[in-house]
């Protein structure tokens, strides 16, 4: 595996942007070196380091000019800066899809529009239903935290979250709620809250400034401004994420009892669906094939080792290895997907503009050069064929070991 090159497209954003935090760490500037008459020679430009505002900071301790090693500073440690708020005026609470237990993309924007709204005086507060796995609840901008773990809200309980959202509402009176307008279960949440608050809700809202929220409307046509009511349903990309500080995940705790629901819903659990026949715009994951898929039979037994849903490229729909409902790009579908596999695609912007709001990319491809390799998250440099065969024979393995130790 040691063949294999690994990129950090966010460690290459940060190190391009110079208003980040964190981009003097991403730097290998030369500081000093010897020049053509043997003496040493020290670049003023690459002194100091940018703060989080964006201003040239000069730390004259002397840490900086050659103290680290001495003082055992490595300046690759760094730590964003710790915002605190210590008694909120305000709350803006937050109530994230959490599919699969972590934040997705799609949540991460919201904690950027509610870390927006709150300023320096609010708190951002997400509710979390049952378990998570996240860990980066600092990074994305969670002061609050108030976890609900209780079996009441397994599976599908949308009558049940609604009654410990109510107490929520009893207890903080927040300024705004904010739920992703998703089909992950935070669009029908949010309506449902809308109801049982008597709030009517801001849709599918993409951008809210200066009190005014922008929302599409019209069967997306086009856009419906309003004051920004209470509670808001927002779309992927209403803000930027948190990137340039850390936040201290306080616990909170319900002070209020929340009331039991005699569900009218019974949750029967998941049922088992082809992974061919998901609507390209719904899937999950999605093994996506281009130009540089030569065994097109092989691709197809990969997708469905991998239970993954299939797409592809212009060019391997042009050339009818497959169908035109499965083209993903600016004129084919753009898709949403947690994990985003990319086969043999080069990432011409018609396609990376299809694939922009999936959470996870990872791509296969020869040329470690290409736009799809610096778009990835994940790339596996080599050929299509003999990785996806690899792909396939570690999925047998894996499968295969489950059985035994389930046996
Ligand atoms: C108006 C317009 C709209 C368009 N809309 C879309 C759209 O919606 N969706 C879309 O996809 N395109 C669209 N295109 C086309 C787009 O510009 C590209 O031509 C297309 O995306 C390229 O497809 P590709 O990456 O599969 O092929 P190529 O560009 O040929 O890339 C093939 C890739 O495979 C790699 N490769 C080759 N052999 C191997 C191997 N053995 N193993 C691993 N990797 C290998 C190569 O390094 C290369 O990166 C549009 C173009 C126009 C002009």
């Amino acid at each position: 595996m040691s063949d294999i090159i690994r990129r950090d497209p966010r460690v290459e954003w940060i190190a391009r942007n110079r208003l980040h935090p964190l981009h003097a760490a991403m730097q290998t500037a030369q500081t000093s070196w010897m020049g053509p008459n043997g003496l040493i020679r020290k670049s003023p430009h690459a002194v100091g380091f940018i703060g989080p505002n964006g201003l040239k900071r000069i730390d004259r301790s002397g840490a900086e000019q050659g103290g680290n090693q001495k003082r055992g500073i490595t300046s690759s440690v760094v730590q964003l800066p710790l915002h605190v708020v210590e008694q909120p005026a305000f709350h803006i609470v937050v109530v994230p899809d959490m599919v699969g237990g972590r934040l997705s993309s799609h949540d991460k924007d919201l904690l950027g529009l509610a870390n927006k709204l709150a300023g320096n005086d609010g708190a951002v507060v997400a509710v979390v239903f049952g378990e998570h796995k996240e860990s980066a609840f600092d990074t994305a901008g969670v002061d609050r935290l108030l976890h609900l773990n209780s079996e009441l809200f397994d599976g599908y309980a949308p009558e049940q979250r609604v009654l410990a959202l109510s107490a929520v509402e009893s207890q903080l009176a927040p300024r705004h709620w904010l739920l992703p307008d998703s089909r992950n279960g935070g669009g029908e949440l949010g309506r449902r809250l809308a109801a049982k608050l008597g709030e009517r809700p801001a849709t599918r809202v993409w951008q809210v400034a200066e009190g005014q929220c922008s929302g599409r409307a019209g069967a997306g046509r086009e856009d419906l401004v309003r004051r920004a009511p209470r509670l808001i349903l927002a779309a992927v990309e209403c803000a930027e994420p948190v990137s340039d500080t850390r936040h201290e995940v306080r616990p909170l705790e319900l002070q209020n009892q929340i009331a039991r629901n005699l569900p009218r819903i019974e949750d029967l659990g998941a049922v088992a669906v082809d992974p061919a026949s998901i609507p390209m715009a719904e899937a999950e994951f999605i093994l996506s094939g281009g130009n540089g898929v030569k065994d097109w039979a092989l691709f197809h037994r990969a997708a469905v080792a991998l239970g993954a849903t299939e797409g592809a490229s212009r060019v391997a729909v042009d050339d009818g290895f497959m169908g035109r409902d499965r083209q993903v790009g600016a004129s084919g579908i753009w898709v949403t997907a947690r994990v985003y596999l990319a086969v043999g695609i080069s990432g011409a912007i018609q396609h990376l503009q299809g694939i922009g709001a999936c959470d996870k990319v990872i791509a296969i491809n020869l040329d470690p050069s290409c736009d799809m390799i610096k778009r990835a998250d994940l790339s596996v440099i080599g050929d299509s064929a003999a990785i996806l065969a690899a792909l396939i024979e570690r999925v047998a393995a894996y499968r295969q070991a489950g059985e035994r130790d389930a046996a």
